[in-house]
């Protein structure tokens, strides 16, 4: 069976060409069905002729998310755990902001990257989505809330980069001005530091934001949290980084877990701030979400504002993420634990 939303325009056609023996314009209906009208089955696509519907039912599949449970904030974050075909779970977020509406989306079921913070990598990775699953995300969440999703964040459960050829698929989908047409400057994409990626990501020249979860500012510290730093060293990810802005022009944006007494000091901030001097980026820092399963605690305002001053002074700017969500399960891959079967 094809999976058929994770087609591009040329391949479908291609595909009704011949497999079903169907002129090309039909692809062009399907596509509008499948990423404008965000179609749910073969049955809804009205305008075709049942037989082809029928056709495409025994050719196709086409994937989509099942709700599984949905957890709301009370700042308006949607918190939804899905289900895929066959029984996996994710996770994804929706995030109403002042400047619009922004869904965090899974790029794995699971996480092979072992990050100490991290609830999703608790049970290791169970495999890479499909395109059509991380646009399924994206659907079923404009349909559940009503609104239309203009900024998307590949920030959720999995490494996006460790499933690279899905994602640029998901990407290139997503920014279709025959589908939903989001402008890829509004999508951002996070990796824990998997440096030849990040390079063969600048290549595609995309102006996407790169997100680099950098969560400590000296090679020891970065390997004690993220297993990752002993394959790729914090010279060479920041080699990549530096690589990434000269060829696409995109300034970098460097995510910062604050996590109380491990990575929070005034001297972390310093060692940070040495790190990204002379450096077009920015920082985010995020007190961590706790973790049951995890030895991380939320530093206090203090210790947050603390550390924002130091960097400041050092020339570097930085915002302190807005902590969304926090009352329901707010670290991704707690619900998905939590609610697991
Ligand atoms: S933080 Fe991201 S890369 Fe690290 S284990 Fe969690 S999901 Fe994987």
């Amino acid at each position: 069976m094809k999976d058929i939303k994770s087609m591009t325009m040329e391949e479908l056609e291609a595909f009704l060409e011949e497999d079903l023996q169907q002129p090309k314009y039909r692809a062009k209906q399907v596509f509008d069905w499948l990423h404008k009208k965000m179609c749910g089955g073969f049955g809804e696509m009205t305008n075709l002729s049942k037989d082809l519907r029928e056709k495409l039912a025994q050719k196709a599949e086409l994937r989509d998310t099942t709700q599984v449970a949905v957890q709301e904030s009370a700042d308006g974050t949607r918190k939804y755990l899905f289900s895929l075909c066959d029984g996996e779970r994710i996770e994804s977020v929706y995030l109403p902001h002042d400047y619009g509406y922004s869904v965090c989306i899974s790029s794995q079921a699971g996480c092979r990257q072992g990050c100490r913070f991290c609830a999703s990598t608790l049970d290791g990775l169970s495999r890479n989505l499909t395109a059509s699953e991380m646009l399924s995300q994206v659907y079923g969440i404009s349909k559940d809330t009503g609104v239309r999703i203009d900024h998307v964040v590949v920030m959720g459960m999995g490494e996006p980069l460790d499933n690279y050829e899905n994602l640029i698929r998901f990407l290139s989908l997503i920014t279709d001005p025959r589908g939903q047409n989001l402008s890829m400057r509004n999508l951002t994409v996070s990796t824990c530091g998997l440096a030849p990626e990040i390079r063969r990501l600048a290549e595609e020249k995309l102006p996407l934001t790169l997100a680099l979860s950098l969560h400590a500012a000296t090679q020891k510290k970065r390997e004690l949290l993220m297993p990752v730093a002993r394959r790729f060293s914090l010279d060479e990810v920041m080699g990549a980084c530096r690589y990434y802005f000269e060829k696409t022009g995109r300034r970098v944006t460097f995510e910062y877990s604050l996590i109380a007494g491990k990575n929070d000091s005034e001297e972390d901030a310093a060692e940070l701030a040495t790190l990204l001097a002379g450096m077009n980026c920015h920082v985010n820092l995020i007190p961590v979400n706790p973790v049951e399963e995890r030895d991380c605690a939320e530093p206090d305002p203090a210790a947050v504002l603390r550390f924002q001053n130091k960097l400041e002074k050092k020339g570097i700017n930085s915002t302190i993420r807005r902590g969304m969500g926090r009352d329901i399960d707010g670290a991704c891959g707690q619900l998905r634990r939590r609610l697991k079967e």
